[in-house]
Protein backbone atom coordinates (compact mmCIF):
# COMPACT_ATOMS: atom_id res chain seq x y z
CA UNK A 1 0.00 0.00 0.00
CA UNK A 2 1.25 3.24 -0.72
CA UNK A 3 1.30 6.24 1.84
CA UNK A 4 -0.81 8.86 1.32
CA UNK A 5 0.91 12.55 2.00
CA UNK A 6 0.22 13.58 5.21
CA UNK A 7 -0.88 16.90 4.10
CA UNK A 8 -2.77 17.54 0.99
CA UNK A 9 -3.16 20.63 0.25
CA UNK A 10 -5.79 21.38 -2.67
CA UNK A 11 -5.43 24.78 -4.46
CA UNK A 12 -8.04 27.43 -3.75
CA UNK A 13 -8.41 29.03 -6.58
CA UNK A 14 -10.07 32.20 -5.48
CA UNK A 15 -9.84 35.01 -7.73
CA UNK A 16 -7.55 37.30 -7.02
CA UNK A 17 -8.72 40.62 -5.80
CA UNK A 18 -9.31 43.65 -7.70
CA UNK A 19 -6.57 45.68 -8.83
CA UNK A 20 -6.26 49.04 -10.84
CA UNK A 21 -4.93 47.13 -14.01
CA UNK A 22 -8.01 45.29 -13.79
CA UNK A 23 -10.11 48.11 -14.48
CA UNK A 24 -10.03 50.42 -17.57
CA UNK A 25 -10.42 53.69 -17.59
CA UNK A 26 -13.76 54.50 -16.67
CA UNK A 27 -13.67 51.99 -13.88
CA UNK A 28 -10.66 53.25 -12.54
CA UNK A 29 -12.07 56.59 -12.06
CA UNK A 30 -15.77 55.04 -10.80
CA UNK A 31 -13.33 53.09 -8.15
CA UNK A 32 -11.55 55.72 -7.10
CA UNK A 33 -14.80 57.51 -6.26
CA UNK A 34 -16.14 54.79 -4.21
CA UNK A 35 -13.25 55.49 -2.13
CA UNK A 36 -14.00 58.98 -1.68
CA UNK A 37 -11.89 60.89 -3.62
CA UNK A 38 -11.86 62.78 -7.01
CA UNK A 39 -11.33 61.32 -10.46
CA UNK A 40 -8.37 62.83 -11.20
CA UNK A 41 -6.36 60.64 -8.69
CA UNK A 42 -7.07 58.10 -11.03
CA UNK A 43 -5.37 59.34 -13.06
CA UNK A 44 -2.41 60.43 -11.55
CA UNK A 45 -2.61 56.81 -10.22
CA UNK A 46 -2.38 55.48 -13.74
CA UNK A 47 0.61 57.61 -14.88
CA UNK A 48 2.57 56.01 -12.32
CA UNK A 49 1.67 52.34 -12.86
CA UNK A 50 1.40 52.74 -16.46
CA UNK A 51 3.56 55.60 -17.43
CA UNK A 52 6.68 55.09 -14.67
CA UNK A 53 5.72 51.29 -13.80
CA UNK A 54 5.70 52.00 -10.01
CA UNK A 55 3.39 50.07 -8.31
CA UNK A 56 4.56 51.26 -4.37
CA UNK A 57 1.89 53.63 -3.18
CA UNK A 58 4.58 55.42 -0.59
CA UNK A 59 6.53 56.37 -3.29
CA UNK A 60 3.65 58.34 -5.13
CA UNK A 61 4.85 61.45 -3.37
CA UNK A 62 3.23 63.86 -5.49
CA UNK A 63 -0.01 62.00 -3.88
CA UNK A 64 -0.92 63.51 -0.11
CA UNK A 65 -0.35 60.83 2.35
CA UNK A 66 -4.20 60.57 3.16
CA UNK A 67 -4.92 59.31 -1.03
CA UNK A 68 -2.23 57.26 -1.00
CA UNK A 69 -3.81 55.42 2.05
CA UNK A 70 -6.94 55.04 0.28
CA UNK A 71 -5.72 53.81 -2.91
CA UNK A 72 -3.45 51.53 -1.43
CA UNK A 73 -6.34 49.05 -2.06
CA UNK A 74 -6.25 49.10 -5.95
CA UNK A 75 -2.92 47.98 -5.98
CA UNK A 76 -2.68 44.39 -3.92
CA UNK A 77 0.67 42.33 -4.26
CA UNK A 78 -0.54 39.95 -7.04
CA UNK A 79 2.76 38.51 -8.58
CA UNK A 80 4.93 37.56 -5.55
CA UNK A 81 8.26 36.75 -7.86
CA UNK A 82 9.98 33.85 -5.85
CA UNK A 83 12.92 32.43 -8.45
CA UNK A 84 14.65 34.24 -10.65
CA UNK A 85 16.89 32.71 -13.23
CA UNK A 86 19.12 34.24 -16.13
CA UNK A 87 21.09 32.51 -19.28
CA UNK A 88 22.69 33.40 -22.50
CA UNK A 89 25.03 36.05 -20.60
CA UNK A 90 21.94 37.44 -19.06
CA UNK A 91 19.86 38.10 -21.58
CA UNK A 92 17.26 35.37 -21.20
CA UNK A 93 15.81 35.71 -17.64
CA UNK A 94 13.14 33.94 -16.09
CA UNK A 95 10.62 34.28 -13.17
CA UNK A 96 9.00 32.14 -11.36
CA UNK A 97 5.69 33.86 -9.28
CA UNK A 98 3.62 33.15 -7.15
CA UNK A 99 -0.10 34.51 -7.12
CA UNK A 100 -2.16 35.18 -3.67
CA UNK A 101 -3.67 31.94 -3.82
CA UNK A 102 0.07 30.16 -4.00
CA UNK A 103 -0.58 29.81 -7.64
CA UNK A 104 2.90 29.48 -9.31
CA UNK A 105 3.35 30.72 -12.97
CA UNK A 106 6.25 31.80 -15.24
CA UNK A 107 7.51 35.00 -17.40
CA UNK A 108 10.48 34.91 -19.64
CA UNK A 109 12.24 38.44 -20.30
CA UNK A 110 14.58 38.52 -23.62
CA UNK A 111 16.84 41.27 -24.92
CA UNK A 112 17.58 41.13 -28.60
CA UNK A 113 20.11 43.37 -30.08
CA UNK A 114 16.73 45.88 -31.88
CA UNK A 115 14.57 44.88 -29.41
CA UNK A 116 13.12 43.45 -25.66
CA UNK A 117 10.85 40.78 -25.64
CA UNK A 118 8.70 39.79 -22.35
CA UNK A 119 6.79 35.88 -22.80
CA UNK A 120 4.25 36.15 -20.44
CA UNK A 121 1.60 33.51 -19.28
CA UNK A 122 -2.06 34.13 -19.17
CA UNK A 123 -3.03 30.64 -17.38
CA UNK A 124 -1.57 28.95 -14.57
CA UNK A 125 -1.05 25.66 -15.90
CA UNK A 126 -2.69 24.64 -19.18
CA UNK A 127 -5.96 22.48 -20.13
CA UNK A 128 -5.06 21.59 -23.80
CA UNK A 129 -2.73 18.51 -22.94
CA UNK A 130 -0.54 18.59 -25.86
CA UNK A 131 2.12 15.59 -25.11
CA UNK A 132 5.55 17.56 -26.35
CA UNK A 133 4.59 20.65 -23.76
CA UNK A 134 5.65 20.26 -20.08
CA UNK A 135 2.85 22.88 -19.42
CA UNK A 136 0.52 20.68 -20.86
CA UNK A 137 0.99 17.64 -18.52
CA UNK A 138 0.41 19.46 -15.03
CA UNK A 139 -3.26 20.13 -16.55
CA UNK A 140 -4.73 23.69 -15.64
CA UNK A 141 -4.67 25.47 -12.17
CA UNK A 142 -6.66 28.42 -13.29
CA UNK A 143 -7.23 31.57 -15.28
CA UNK A 144 -5.17 34.57 -14.63
CA UNK A 145 -6.65 37.27 -14.50
CA UNK A 146 -5.97 40.40 -16.46
CA UNK A 147 -3.69 42.43 -13.89
CA UNK A 148 -1.92 39.30 -13.09
CA UNK A 149 -0.82 39.32 -16.89
CA UNK A 150 -0.47 42.87 -17.24
CA UNK A 151 1.76 42.55 -13.86
CA UNK A 152 3.63 40.58 -15.78
CA UNK A 153 4.60 43.27 -17.88
CA UNK A 154 5.01 45.80 -16.00
CA UNK A 155 7.19 44.12 -13.84
CA UNK A 156 9.31 43.21 -17.44
CA UNK A 157 9.08 47.08 -18.36
CA UNK A 158 10.29 48.13 -15.04
CA UNK A 159 13.39 45.54 -14.69
CA UNK A 160 14.28 46.45 -18.35
CA UNK A 161 14.34 49.96 -18.04
CA UNK A 162 16.80 49.25 -14.83
CA UNK A 163 19.02 47.58 -16.56
CA UNK A 164 17.98 43.95 -15.80
CA UNK A 165 19.48 43.08 -19.71
CA UNK A 166 22.28 45.63 -19.55
CA UNK A 167 21.89 48.98 -20.81
CA UNK A 168 18.92 50.44 -19.78
CA UNK A 169 16.16 48.97 -22.63
CA UNK A 170 12.26 49.93 -23.56
CA UNK A 171 10.43 46.85 -23.48
CA UNK A 172 9.03 46.29 -27.00
CA UNK A 173 7.52 43.61 -27.46
CA UNK A 174 4.88 41.09 -25.81
CA UNK A 175 3.93 37.35 -26.57
CA UNK A 176 1.09 35.30 -25.32
CA UNK A 177 3.53 32.03 -25.22
CA UNK A 178 4.08 31.66 -22.15
CA UNK A 179 1.84 29.12 -19.78
CA UNK A 180 -1.53 28.51 -20.96
CA UNK A 181 -4.06 28.84 -23.89
CA UNK A 182 -4.69 32.69 -24.20
CA UNK A 183 -8.04 32.18 -25.75
CA UNK A 184 -9.09 30.19 -23.72
CA UNK A 185 -9.07 32.99 -21.10
CA UNK A 186 -10.61 35.15 -23.80
CA UNK A 187 -12.20 38.30 -21.90
CA UNK A 188 -9.13 38.52 -19.64
CA UNK A 189 -6.55 38.48 -22.13
CA UNK A 190 -8.11 40.58 -24.81
CA UNK A 191 -8.30 43.23 -21.84
CA UNK A 192 -4.98 42.17 -20.42
CA UNK A 193 -4.02 43.33 -24.55
CA UNK A 194 -5.78 46.59 -24.45
CA UNK A 195 -4.16 47.86 -20.86
CA UNK A 196 -1.01 47.15 -22.50
CA UNK A 197 -1.59 48.46 -26.20
CA UNK A 198 -3.10 52.17 -24.33
CA UNK A 199 -1.17 54.60 -25.09
CA UNK A 200 0.36 56.00 -21.76
CA UNK A 201 -0.29 56.81 -19.16
CA UNK A 202 -3.56 55.20 -19.47
CA UNK A 203 -1.67 51.83 -20.90
CA UNK A 204 2.02 50.95 -20.90
CA UNK A 205 1.95 52.28 -24.74
CA UNK A 206 3.42 48.92 -26.41
CA UNK A 207 2.50 49.03 -29.95
CA UNK A 208 0.10 46.19 -31.04
CA UNK A 209 2.04 45.23 -33.69
CA UNK A 210 4.70 44.17 -30.92
CA UNK A 211 2.26 41.67 -29.45
CA UNK A 212 1.58 38.37 -30.15
CA UNK A 213 -1.06 35.99 -29.03
CA UNK A 214 -0.06 32.41 -30.06
CA UNK A 215 -3.00 29.81 -29.91
CA UNK A 216 -3.47 25.74 -30.36
CA UNK A 217 -6.63 26.54 -32.97
CA UNK A 218 -9.54 27.68 -31.29
CA UNK A 219 -11.72 28.54 -34.12
CA UNK A 220 -14.62 30.67 -32.50
CA UNK A 221 -11.74 32.79 -30.53
CA UNK A 222 -9.87 33.61 -33.52
CA UNK A 223 -13.02 35.14 -35.29
CA UNK A 224 -13.84 36.91 -32.29
CA UNK A 225 -10.62 38.68 -31.80
CA UNK A 226 -10.39 39.30 -35.31
CA UNK A 227 -13.01 41.79 -34.51
CA UNK A 228 -11.85 43.17 -31.66
CA UNK A 229 -9.76 45.97 -33.72
CA UNK A 230 -6.47 45.34 -31.89
CA UNK A 231 -4.01 44.88 -34.41
CA UNK A 232 -2.01 42.01 -33.04
CA UNK A 233 -0.24 38.98 -34.63
CA UNK A 234 -1.62 36.00 -34.59
CA UNK A 235 0.64 33.03 -33.92
CA UNK A 236 -1.22 29.36 -34.38
CA UNK A 237 0.80 26.15 -33.18
CA UNK A 238 0.06 23.92 -35.98
CA UNK A 239 2.80 21.43 -35.72
CA UNK A 240 1.79 19.11 -38.34
CA UNK A 241 -0.80 20.00 -41.59
CA UNK A 242 -2.58 16.75 -41.35
CA UNK A 243 -5.85 15.71 -38.95
CA UNK A 244 -4.54 12.37 -38.54
CA UNK A 245 -0.99 13.55 -36.31
CA UNK A 246 -2.36 16.66 -35.31
CA UNK A 247 -5.40 14.91 -33.89
CA UNK A 248 -2.59 13.34 -31.08
CA UNK A 249 -0.07 16.32 -31.23
CA UNK A 250 -2.42 18.94 -30.59
CA UNK A 251 -5.66 17.41 -29.33
CA UNK A 252 -8.12 20.20 -29.55
CA UNK A 253 -7.92 19.27 -33.52
CA UNK A 254 -10.40 16.60 -32.46
CA UNK A 255 -12.86 19.52 -33.10
CA UNK A 256 -11.60 22.17 -35.25
CA UNK A 257 -9.66 20.24 -37.94
CA UNK A 258 -6.59 21.78 -39.64
CA UNK A 259 -8.83 23.32 -42.59
CA UNK A 260 -11.10 24.95 -40.25
CA UNK A 261 -8.21 26.22 -38.50
CA UNK A 262 -6.61 27.59 -41.83
CA UNK A 263 -9.82 29.25 -42.67
CA UNK A 264 -9.82 31.27 -39.48
CA UNK A 265 -6.06 32.18 -39.94
CA UNK A 266 -6.98 33.50 -43.24
CA UNK A 267 -9.93 35.31 -42.09
CA UNK A 268 -7.76 36.94 -39.62
CA UNK A 269 -5.40 37.87 -41.87
CA UNK A 270 -7.52 39.64 -43.85
CA UNK A 271 -9.29 41.75 -40.74
CA UNK A 272 -6.33 42.85 -39.42
CA UNK A 273 -3.82 43.12 -42.16
CA UNK A 274 -1.38 41.19 -39.87
CA UNK A 275 0.32 37.96 -41.68
CA UNK A 276 -0.61 34.63 -39.72
CA UNK A 277 2.62 33.10 -37.85
CA UNK A 278 2.01 29.07 -37.95
CA UNK A 279 4.35 27.34 -35.20
CA UNK A 280 6.02 24.26 -36.16
CA UNK A 281 8.13 22.20 -33.14
CA UNK A 282 9.79 19.42 -35.16
CA UNK A 283 9.77 16.48 -33.74
CA UNK A 284 12.50 13.86 -35.02
CA UNK A 285 10.92 11.10 -36.86
CA UNK A 286 7.18 12.71 -35.94
CA UNK A 287 6.52 15.57 -37.75
CA UNK A 288 9.59 16.45 -39.76
CA UNK A 289 8.93 14.47 -43.11
CA UNK A 290 9.80 15.97 -46.50
CA UNK A 291 5.92 15.07 -47.79
CA UNK A 292 4.37 16.88 -44.43
CA UNK A 293 7.23 20.16 -45.68
CA UNK A 294 5.60 19.90 -48.67
CA UNK A 295 1.92 18.93 -47.81
CA UNK A 296 2.26 22.07 -45.39
CA UNK A 297 3.82 25.04 -47.91
CA UNK A 298 1.10 23.67 -50.38
CA UNK A 299 -2.20 23.96 -47.60
CA UNK A 300 -0.75 27.26 -46.41
CA UNK A 301 -0.19 28.86 -50.11
CA UNK A 302 -3.66 27.38 -51.37
CA UNK A 303 -5.68 28.21 -47.98
CA UNK A 304 -4.42 31.09 -46.37
CA UNK A 305 -1.84 32.42 -49.24
CA UNK A 306 1.54 32.87 -49.58
CA UNK A 307 1.42 36.85 -48.40
CA UNK A 308 -0.86 36.16 -45.29
CA UNK A 309 1.34 33.36 -43.81
CA UNK A 310 4.88 32.97 -42.08
CA UNK A 311 6.09 29.53 -40.74
CA UNK A 312 8.51 29.58 -37.50
CA UNK A 313 9.69 26.49 -36.61
CA UNK A 314 10.41 25.91 -33.59
CA UNK A 315 13.82 23.27 -33.24
CA UNK A 316 11.39 20.51 -30.32
CA UNK A 317 13.06 21.98 -26.41
CA UNK A 318 13.35 18.53 -24.37
CA UNK A 319 11.06 17.86 -21.55
CA UNK A 320 10.83 15.69 -18.59
CA UNK A 321 9.96 12.30 -19.08
CA UNK A 322 9.21 12.86 -23.08
CA UNK A 323 11.06 10.81 -25.59
CA UNK A 324 11.10 13.18 -28.02
CA UNK A 325 13.85 14.79 -29.68
CA UNK A 326 14.71 17.82 -32.03
CA UNK A 327 15.20 17.07 -35.70
CA UNK A 328 18.41 16.85 -36.89
CA UNK A 329 20.10 19.99 -38.44
CA UNK A 330 20.10 18.50 -42.24
CA UNK A 331 16.59 17.36 -41.90
CA UNK A 332 15.46 20.93 -40.34
CA UNK A 333 17.17 22.31 -43.54
CA UNK A 334 15.30 20.35 -45.56
CA UNK A 335 12.40 21.12 -44.28
CA UNK A 336 12.53 25.01 -44.14
CA UNK A 337 13.83 24.11 -48.12
CA UNK A 338 10.61 22.52 -49.57
CA UNK A 339 7.93 25.20 -47.29
CA UNK A 340 9.98 27.89 -49.18
CA UNK A 341 9.65 26.29 -52.16
CA UNK A 342 6.11 26.23 -52.04
CA UNK A 343 6.61 30.30 -51.77
CA UNK A 344 5.76 30.53 -48.05
CA UNK A 345 8.28 32.53 -45.63
CA UNK A 346 9.70 30.12 -43.11
CA UNK A 347 12.37 30.60 -40.45
CA UNK A 348 13.91 28.51 -37.33
CA UNK A 349 13.12 30.34 -34.15
CA UNK A 350 16.17 31.11 -32.28
CA UNK A 351 15.47 29.14 -28.98
CA UNK A 352 16.00 31.09 -25.83
CA UNK A 353 16.65 29.73 -22.11
CA UNK A 354 17.05 25.85 -22.46
CA UNK A 355 19.37 25.62 -19.39
CA UNK A 356 16.88 27.32 -17.14
CA UNK A 357 13.93 25.64 -19.08
CA UNK A 358 12.16 28.64 -19.84
CA UNK A 359 12.21 28.12 -23.79
CA UNK A 360 8.74 26.77 -25.71
CA UNK A 361 7.23 24.00 -24.17
CA UNK A 362 9.60 23.82 -20.98
CA UNK A 363 7.52 26.32 -18.58
CA UNK A 364 6.51 23.84 -16.45
CA UNK A 365 6.56 26.44 -12.93
CA UNK A 366 8.47 23.74 -10.88
CA UNK A 367 11.11 25.73 -8.29
CA UNK A 368 14.07 23.21 -8.67
N1 LIG B 1 -1.21 27.50 -25.83
C1 LIG B 1 -0.68 28.44 -26.77
C2 LIG B 1 0.37 29.33 -26.15
C3 LIG B 1 1.67 28.64 -25.79
S1 LIG B 1 2.87 29.15 -26.90
C4 LIG B 1 -0.16 27.72 -27.98
O1 LIG B 1 -0.01 26.50 -27.93
O2 LIG B 1 0.06 28.35 -29.00
C5 LIG B 1 4.10 27.98 -26.71
C6 LIG B 1 4.59 27.51 -28.06
O3 LIG B 1 5.64 26.55 -27.84
C7 LIG B 1 3.50 26.80 -28.82
O4 LIG B 1 3.65 27.01 -30.19
C8 LIG B 1 3.81 25.36 -28.46
O5 LIG B 1 3.23 24.46 -29.34
C9 LIG B 1 5.31 25.34 -28.49
N2 LIG B 1 5.89 24.22 -27.77
C10 LIG B 1 5.31 23.49 -26.80
N3 LIG B 1 6.17 22.54 -26.36
C11 LIG B 1 7.30 22.69 -27.07
C12 LIG B 1 8.54 22.00 -27.06
N4 LIG B 1 8.76 21.00 -26.23
N5 LIG B 1 9.49 22.42 -27.92
C13 LIG B 1 9.27 23.46 -28.75
N6 LIG B 1 8.11 24.15 -28.80
C14 LIG B 1 7.13 23.76 -27.97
Amino acid sequence: MTALPLVFEAPKRVAPPRHLADLDPAERRAAVGELGLPGFRADQLARHYFGRFTADVDAMTDLPAAARERLRSLLPPLVDPIVEQACDGGATRKTLWRGHDGTRAESVLMGYPDRATVCVSSQAGCGMACPFCATGQGGLQRNLSTAEIVEQVRRAAAAARDGALGEPTRLSNVVFMGMGEPLANYKRVVAAVRRITEPAPSGLGISARGVTVSTVGLVPAIDKLAAEGLPVTLAVSLHTPDDELRDTLVPVNNRWKVSEVLAAARRYAQATGRRVSIEYALIRDVNDHPWRADLLGKLLRQQVGTKRVHVNLIPLNPTPGSQWDASPLHVQEEFVARVRAAGVACTVRDTRGREIAAACGQLAASEV
